[in-house]
């Protein structure tokens, strides 16, 4: 990696006991309330994903203090899907920096269906890194940057950013490889406009990989967790992500992270967010926590239905909000006595 990040206001104080049981009643409480709510329907067009169990349904906060609470299935595997295109995109920020990343790809919100088959007429790039166009761009420089062993690569910096490591669901994987018509013409897309100049079918053993990697909502919320500590996970202390990087990623969670429904999210949650396909949506707060949510069944925009409404739920109860008026701003400012 190229970054050298000094990461010099990165002091945890430790998460009270106390503050940690509100934040597990508080999920406990979200938990009992949206368990038994079945709305929504599983994604069903990568066959594999059509066959997991419906019901389950994980809840997961940690700290930038490194304690992590969880409730339900939080400790049951589930795949990340787009997900990565988040840490993907941190991660090619960190290798090549902001003016060859934005030479690839946009960070403007495409009105468009993730799976798209299109690219900004402006700039024939892909509109943001979170669109499959997108995600398929920064796959393909990152393995054409990182040569074969780019995707084992994707799998070190994901596991860091998780504190354990991870895996790949190769029957998921297998399933996307074999059914991935319409990524496999967005690859082609992509590299007639020169936006990498490697065979496509490596770039999409790359994406499919990184879409297959198996987590949990106790790994999302530390990975959530590593983006709101600036880069450093708070549980291992390792540093993942550098600062830029992250600054940029939260940004485009914040404006197109959640597909179609991102506008609705930002005014309901107020957070920065990715969701995933396999159910899985991560949540951060900055400075203070990473939220991770699991529950297949996703509504209309492909956004877990139970995932969101316990987000919309802890954003509330606790005013996560950015915009809330509970929420005390800029730590700089407040230092400024008159501001108080
Ligand atoms: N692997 C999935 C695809 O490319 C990811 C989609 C998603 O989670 O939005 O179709």
């Amino acid at each position: 990696m190229t970054h050298a990040p000094e990461h010099p206001i990165a002091v945890p104080t430790p998460s009270t006991s106390q503050s940690l049981q509100e934040i597990e009643s508080l999920l406990l409480e979200h938990y009992a309330q949206y368990q038994g709510n079945q709305d929504g329907a599983l994604a069903n067009y990568i066959p594999e994903l059509a066959k997991v169990p419906p019901d389950q349904f994980g809840l997961a906060v940690a700290t930038h203090a490194g304690d992590v609470v969880a409730v339900g299935d939080a400790d049951v595997p589930f795949t990340i899907q787009s997900i990565s295109k988040a840490y993907n995109f941190a991660m090619l920020l960190d290798e090549v920096g902001r003016d060859e990343t934005y030479a690839a790809v946009g960070v403007q919100p495409s009105g468009d269906p993730f799976n798209a088959i299109t690219l900004d007429a402006r700039t024939n790039r892909p509109f943001n890194p979170m669109v499959n166009a997108g995600a398929i761009a920064v796959a393909g420089r990152l393995r054409q940057i990182l040569g074969a062993g780019a995707f084992d690569r994707v799998l070190e910096v994901f596991s860091l950013a998780a504190g354990r490591t991870l895996d790949v669901d190769e029957r998921v994987f297998e399933s996307e490889r074999e059914t991935g018509h319409r990524n496999r013409a967005i690859g082609h897309l992509l590299r007639a406009a020169e936006v990498f100049d490697v065979p496509v079918d490596e770039v999409l053993d790359v994406y499919f990989r990184q879409c297959s990697i198996r987590v949990t909502a106790r790994d999302l919320a530390v990975m959530g967790a590593t983006l709101a500590n600036l880069g450093i996970n708070p549980c291992t202390r390792q540093d993942v992500f550098g600062m830029d990087a992250v600054r940029d990623t939260l940004s485009v969670m914040f404006t197109c992270g959640m597909y179609d429904g991102a506008g609705d999210w930002a005014t309901r949650v107020g957070l920065p967010a990715k969701s995933g396909v396999g159910g899985g949506i991560i949540a951060v707060v900055n400075r203070q926590i990473g939220i991770g949510v699991f529950s297949p069944r996703l509504d209309e925009a492909g956004n877990s239905v139970r995932g969101k409404l316990s987000c919309i739920g802890l954003a509330d109860g606790l005013g996560l909000h950015a915009f809330d008026a509970t929420n005390p701003g800029s730590s700089f400012l407040r230092g400024m006595a008159k501001w108080d």
